[in-house]
């Protein structure tokens, strides 16, 4: 009866349309069997997954790496095969949906690119070039640099996440040449002095040059010498943890040379804040801040960009001068979002980029939320339980795990819980609409 009511209705009309997503099975994903991203790709797609094969990440948006199709579309029949709708294709034929205001700012596009990530392994070293610098590569080298947008992005835990972020400071960094001798034959001892030698009284521009000439110098080691060195500070840390507690970084260096033997960022690690994330906390990356998700399962939201540049933990093409010339070498603790309850039931995690913003919402069985009308579209992912969701208009939808769902602007939205029901929702970050 769902289906013919909805076939009933031209989707033009109907301001709730379900998705159906893509997946991408990169290699540093975790294997089927035990990855959010295989289950919640099988219940949104109604196929199998490989409990063998990795499962990364679920993209949910218009990416042209990784397209979301409208559903009703494939099932009515009425378009199939390579036919499907993208949901690209279909806000151009349908702009209103997306609300003036980021029609205005975006063009006829989805500013915001919704994933959930299945981490096993480390991901690169990276970081995002800011729009001007995402421009001019794009410019020089378009098949590298496929395209000209901005990457801002926030990470928001499902598991315990950890990730590698910014730089540490530089009394940490002191403390790391000292009790690592290995690194200091890698920068040179006139480098590892200049930074012994720093002072935060030589305010914050000296400070950044001399993380900038070390970490240069780091990164541009010839391979042999890297392989060189990280094999023998990894046979020292063995020996040594017969015999005391290896401190954290030395363990996560042995971790991560397991995963990427003989790759400098083996060593970039030690250069790098380590995070660790709870569930329900969320992390958020600026243009030009050096990171790498390391292991754990995450909400992802960025711009609409694929706009990587890579230098290190990496079989992919990496461009050392690039990365380092971007970086801010801001240093310390990068700042985590506890996220704000905006009733009972949901928590907003507000990034200071205009693209996105996060919902979490939690709702015990038999209970109702309801999202108010904002003046731009959103996306809805229900990861457990299941309930009916409702757009104000008579339809309901019966919700599962696994259903995404495309709200256009201002629309209210209602959830009622048959079981308890665990869903995000991301939309264009309020901020935007107070501010314009
Ligand atoms: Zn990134």
């Amino acid at each position: 009866m769902e289906a013919s009511r909805l076939a009933m209705k031209s989707p033009q009309e109907e301001k709730l349309q379900r998705l159906q997503c893509s997946v991408q099975n990169y290699d540093w994903g975790r294997l089927g069997r035990d990855s959010q991203v295989a289950r919640l790709f099988a219940l949104n797609s109604g196929s199998r997954f490989e409990p063998e094969k990795p499962y990364a990440e679920l993209w949910i948006g218009t990416h042209d790496s990784g397209p979301s199709f409208l559903v009703e579309n494939r099932e009515n029949g009425v378009v199939n095969g390579s036919e499907s709708v993208t949901l690209k294709s279909w806000l151009s034929r349908n702009p209103n949906v997306l609300g003036d205001k980021v029609l205005k700012k975006w063009g006829c596009d989805l500013p915001f690119l919704f994933k959930v990530l299945s981490v096993a392994k480390a991901l690169s070293i990276q970081a995002h070039p800011d729009k001007e610098l995402a421009w001019t590569l794009h410019k020089l080298q378009p098949d590298v640099y496929k395209d000209g947008n901005h990457k801002p992005e926030m990470a928001l835990a499902m598991t315990n996440f950890e990730a590698l972020c910014g730089f540490v400071t530089i009394k940490e960094l002191k403390a790391v040449l000292r009790t690592v001798p290995e690194i200091v034959e890698l920068v040179g001892n006139a480098n590892a002095n200049m930074v012994l030698q720093v002072s935060n009284h030589d305010g914050e521009g000296k400070v950044k040059a001399v993380l900038q000439e070390v970490f240069t110098k780091l990164m541009s080691a010839s391979k042999e010498q890297v392989t060189e060195v990280v094999n023998r500070l990894k046979s020292r840390l063995h020996k040594e943890s017969q015999v005391r507690q290896l401190t954290d970084k030395e363990q996560l260096m042995l971790q991560l040379e397991r995963q990427y033997p003989a790759d400098v960022g083996v060593i970039a690690a030690f250069f790098l804040n380590h995070v660790k994330l709870n569930p329900g906390e969320a992390l958020y990356l600026g243009a030009n801040e050096p990171h790498a998700y390391l292991c754990g399962e995450c909400i992802e939201c960025m711009a609409t960009s694929d706009n990587v540049v890579r230098a290190g933990l990496t079989p992919k093409y990496i461009d050392v001068s690039t990365l380092c010339s971007m970086l801010t070498y801001k240093q310390g603790s990068p700042e985590i979002l506890q996220g704000v309850a905006l009733n009972p039931y949901v928590t907003r995690y507000i990034p200071p980029f205009d693209e996105f913003e996060v919902d979490c919402c939690i709702l015990p069985q038999g209970e109702t939320v309801v999202f108010p009308e904002v003046p731009g579209p959103s996306i809805f992912l229900i990861v457990v339980g299941e309930g009916l969701m409702s757009s104000g208009s008579l339809k309901e939808h019966v919700v599962t795990e696994g259903n995404v769902l495309f709200a256009a602007a201002n629309t209210e939205i209602r959830v009622t819980s048959a079981s308890k029901l665990h869903l995000y929702r991301t939309g264009v970050n309020s901020r935007f609409f107070q501010a314009s």
